[in-house]
């Protein structure tokens, strides 16, 4: 068994000094403001050398590794791992970006963030854009996939081509058709997520079973589109939804939408933060002039019967919008993130934030407690979720903040939340236990679960020892990673 000296000394014979962190403070601050487990020390690697030599050392010590990429992973524990003692191998300096313009995708290393990406397909001058979302852009790309992450326009998760993972045998695996090719002259010819043989993209999300370094993504063209944002009342919310539902099924919009209430901090006019029974329903449309005309006036007529006004907002325009969230999405449509979430959080507050670093560790920064369930894209569930939230909010005496954005053709990605004063502990204490409460009520009363979980969360879902299906994964960890040295008890038993 290792003390920490000669741990410190062990790490400086794989990094340079400047690779590591011992017993980092600001690794443990997160804005759930979740006590921290023992973090022995976070450790930045650059190379494939480097990352293998600490998954060597991890085995002889019996150490813990817990991945991340850039550790924004607000909500959900930030850079925390699931349990101590812990080393975070944080890969927020693996920047590599290649891409091929005639396939449209993009090789990209691990610490490569929304913004990085954009920066360089811009200096590049590619007319190719990637799903964003609307976290900061200085989150990862990697790590928001690995969690599943749910974008803004477009839907991210099937955009997945393949992963590079150190395994914890020390082997390194390409998922994919990434592994049969085996020249590095010419760029690999991907396009093809499933591979063949058994689908191992999908494993790899949500789990503990590796140290993912690359992903090769789906890039996007560039395209002409329309966003559009209407206002309606709480009322209308079935009726809207199974709307919506009809009008993707008629093909009619299969980008991304997203149906937020009004005092939400982005969409807040005046920021008054407190439900007014306003919703706006926002989403995009892309193709030819004639079509975007076409869907322009179809949408108009089909959505007039339950919102109050209708905007539309070209994707090439250049002025200024009626609010200033308009302008953000715009820009987040053609490829093009932000800091606007993070930075109308903090008016939450009276606050402000110069950059996503602050948001941990500024304690003024509003704390945040969510539930994120996979909600049917379905009218009356959405509404029945709802009637349970607000009234175990009611219950709580806490505000409750509401988003539905689409994850696919049958899913909302449902991001509930309280914000609170991280600087009162009851606050803290009554919001993490409003998120817990609505987790395992939406389970237990309307079959609705959570399709994303913080580090304290895992337990409440992820522990069920007679579930064939967390049994399976199991056995799965304990064939590839047999010491249970990645992330132990993430998204499993063990
Ligand atoms: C105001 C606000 C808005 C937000 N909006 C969104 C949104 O629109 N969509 C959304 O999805 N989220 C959103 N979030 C939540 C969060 O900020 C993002 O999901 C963010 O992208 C996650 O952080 P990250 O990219 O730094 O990932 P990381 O924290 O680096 O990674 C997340 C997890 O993935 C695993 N992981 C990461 N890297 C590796 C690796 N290399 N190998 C193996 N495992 C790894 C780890 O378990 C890690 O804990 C929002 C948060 C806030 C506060």
């Amino acid at each position: 068994m290792y003390s920490i000296s000669t741990l410190e000394e062990y790490f400086l014979g794989i990094l340079p000094a400047m690779a590591i962190s011992m017993a980092p403070k600001a690794a443990k601050e997160n804005l759930t403001e979740y006590p921290a487990p023992n973090i022995l020390a976070e450790l930045r690697p650059t190379s494939q050398e480097e990352l293998a030599a600490i998954l060597a050392l991890a085995k002889k010590e019996g150490l813990k590794l817990y991945p991340i990429s850039s550790g924004f992973n607000w909500g959900l524990g930030s850079k925390l791992p699931v349990e101590g003692p812990a080393v975070l191998i944080n890969l927020n300096q693996w920047k590599s970006i290649e891409v091929s313009e005639e396939l449209e995708y993009a090789i990209i290393g691990a610490g490569v963030t929304q913004k990085d990406l954009h920066d360089y397909l811009e200096r590049h001058q590619l007319a190719l854009k990637f799903p964003l979302t609307g976290s900061s852009q200085s989150t990862s790309i990697l790590g928001n996939i690995l969690d599943r992450g749910a974008s803004a326009f477009f839907h991210r998760r099937q955009r997945l081509l393949g992963l590079e993972i150190l395994l914890p045998s020390g082997k390194w695996l390409q998922t994919g058709l990434w592994h049969f090719h085996k020249t590095s002259s010419s760029p690999p010819p991907i396009y093809y997520s499933a591979g063949l043989g058994p689908d191992l993209n999908g494993l790899f999300t949500q789990s503990n079973l590796g140290i993912t370094t690359r992903a090769i993504i789906q890039l996007q063209p560039q395209s002409s589109g329309i966003l559009f944002f209407a206002d309606f009342q709480e009322e209308q919310l079935t009726p809207i939804i199974q709307k919506l539902r009809k009008l993707r099924q008629g093909n009619m919009l299969n980008e991304g939408i997203l149906l937020t209430n009004k005092n939400d901090p982005r969409t807040t006019e005046g920021n008054p933060f407190d439900y007014n029974g306003q919703w706006t329903l926002i989403g995009s449309f892309s193709g030819s002039t004639s079509l975007l005309q076409f869907l322009q006036t179809e949408l108009s007529l089909q959505l007039a019967q339950y919102c109050q006004k209708i905007e539309f907002v070209s994707s090439s325009s250049t002025t200024s919008c009626s609010h200033p969230y308009q302008e953000v999405l715009r820009d987040l449509y053609n490829g093009c993130p932000s800091d606007y979430s993070i930075q109308t959080m903090a008016k939450l507050q009276q606050t402000s934030v110069q950059s996503a670093h602050e948001v941990d560790t500024n304690k003024n920064f509003p704390g945040m407690a969510v539930a994120l369930l996979a909600v049917p894209f379905h009218g009356p569930s959405c509404l029945e979720l709802m009637e349970l939230i607000y009234k175990i909010s009611l219950d709580m005496k806490v505000r409750p903040f509401y988003n539905l954005a689409s994850l696919d053709d049958t899913t909302f990605e449902g991001f509930f939340r309280v914000y609170f004063d991280r600087n009162d502990p009851e606050a803290s204490k009554n919001a993490k236990k409003w998120s817990q409460r609505v987790l395992q009520e939406a389970a237990e009363k309307l079959a609705i679960f959570p399709y994303r979980l913080s580090t304290e969360q895992m337990a409440l879902f992820c522990q069920n020892e007679e579930d064939a299906f967390w049994q399976t994964i199991k056995e799965i960890k304990n064939s590839l990673d047999p010491h249970s040295l990645i992330a132990p008890k993430r998204y499993n038993l063990v």
